[in-house]
């Protein structure tokens, strides 16, 4: 199914973020940023005494390239100095790190690393006591989210888990944070802000995921969609609702760009079907929701005089969804299981002319039609779909 030359939309995003993350060794934007300052120190001290002396001030130039001199060494000492290296326990590569950095993926094979402060850190595998995931980890790390699962976890894998919230399908007591509930397999309310101080459901954290953590993340973004739709209804200005419709689908693309590690799978996933017939679903919803917006929109007094602000319209141009869902297309093609390929997605779907400041909407028949399609597959499959398109 894997295809291994090309890369899944979710590896690609990973090895972005990696190269960043290795370049400064961890440390991020700090070591440029004390180039950049000491190198402007210099020129300001060099450029306002040439002025003020009307002179080149031989002191003060050797100061000033001092100053850019010292920004470098700085830069190259908190890239290359102070740093530890880490064996990664999957494919035993080794990484020389700052000593500070605590979170990094394995450039060779993309596993998550958590580390703490030791000078010599080892990561071994160590397995959740809830979900199972094995995560890679040293034991001064402290407390982690599992990326699996969601719940906060300590390197030390005897450690109980806090209670939380019961299971919303079967009542069982789930861990705090649990994003599935393990006795029903049920994917639990989303809620995706900060959990607890210093921790985030960051892309390490994204990184760290195993095929079965991106399906329940694509389930829960699926579910977070519909919460979307919710809050949309509260407000009344059609501008808004589409705002609200694109939000939506930018996070349906999410929900794909995770079903596509789902599918790509080796072990397989179980209920990829499902999930798929949800993705189509939902997409479904939104594309009839979009539609509908859109016809509101230019059947409006204000749009047929001189359109809206040219910024509030320039969202719905795009698809967001739309280079995921090809993904997903290629690999489902040809299958004999294909229970759930809406196909044919549309490219453009609204078009908009811009002048002076204003936005007109110009054509949607794309997304008109679109919508039908939508329409006429989801009553083929009896899936209930919005009725007025
Ligand atoms: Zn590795
Ligand atoms: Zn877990
Ligand atoms: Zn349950």
């Amino acid at each position: 199914m894997s295809n291994p030359v090309h890369l899944t939309l979710f590896q690609e995003e990973a090895n972005k973020y990696q190269a960043t993350q290795y370049r400064t060794k961890g440390q991020g934007v700090k070591a440029d940023g004390k180039v950049l300052l000491f190198g402007i120190l210099g020129l300001i001290l060099f450029a306002g005494v040439a002025v003020l002396a009307k002179t080149v001030s031989i002191p003060l130039l050797a100061i000033s390239v001092l100053a850019i001199v010292l920004g470098f060494v700085f830069t190259a000492k908190s890239a290359s100095g102070a740093s530890k290296t880490v064996t990664c326990p999957k494919c035993k590569s080794k990484h020389a790190l700052n000593k500070n950095v605590r979170k990094f993926m394995c450039p060779t094979c993309r596993t998550l690393l958590l580390m703490g402060s030791e000078p010599a850190p080892e990561p071994q595998f160590v397995a959740c006591s809830y979900c199972g995931l094995e995560t890679a980890v040293t034991t001064g790390h402290g407390n982690f989210l599992c990326p699996d699962c969601g719940i906060l976890r300590q390197p030390d894998p005897s450690a109980k888990w806090q209670p939380g919230a019961k299971c919303l399908k079967c009542n069982t007591h789930n861990p705090a944070h649990a994003m599935v509930c393990m006795s029903c397999g049920a994917v639990q309310a989303p809620d995706l802000s900060s959990p607890e101080p210093g921790l985030k459901y960051d892309m390490d954290w994204k990184i760290g995921k195993s095929a079965r953590g991106h399906a329940i993340l694509a389930t829960s973004y699926l579910m977070m969609t519909r919460d979307l739709h919710t809050s949309s209804e509260k407000t009344d200005s059609t501008l808004n609702q589409l705002k609200y419709s694109q939000m939506s689908l930018e996070l349906l693309g999410k929900v794909m760009v995770s079903f596509e590690e789902v599918l790509c799978a080796p072990s397989g996933v179980k209920d990829t079907a499902q999930l798929g017939v949800e993705i189509d679903r939902v997409y479904g919803e939104l594309i009839v929701w979009k539609s509908n917006c859109v016809s509101e929109l230019m059947s409006s007094a204000v749009h047929q005089r001189k359109g809206f602000a040219d910024n509030s319209l320039s969202a719905i141009e795009s698809e967001p969804y739309l280079a995921a869902r090809r993904r997903i297309e290629s690999l489902v093609a040809g299958r004999t299981d294909q229970t759930y390929s809406l196909g044919r997605w549309g490219e453009s779907l609204v078009r908009v002319k811009r002048n002076d400041a204003h936005g007109q909407i110009t054509n949607f028949q794309g997304l008109t039609a679109e919508a039908s399609r939508v329409k006429v597959w989801a009553n083929n499959r009896s899936i209930p779909t919005p009725a007025n398109v």
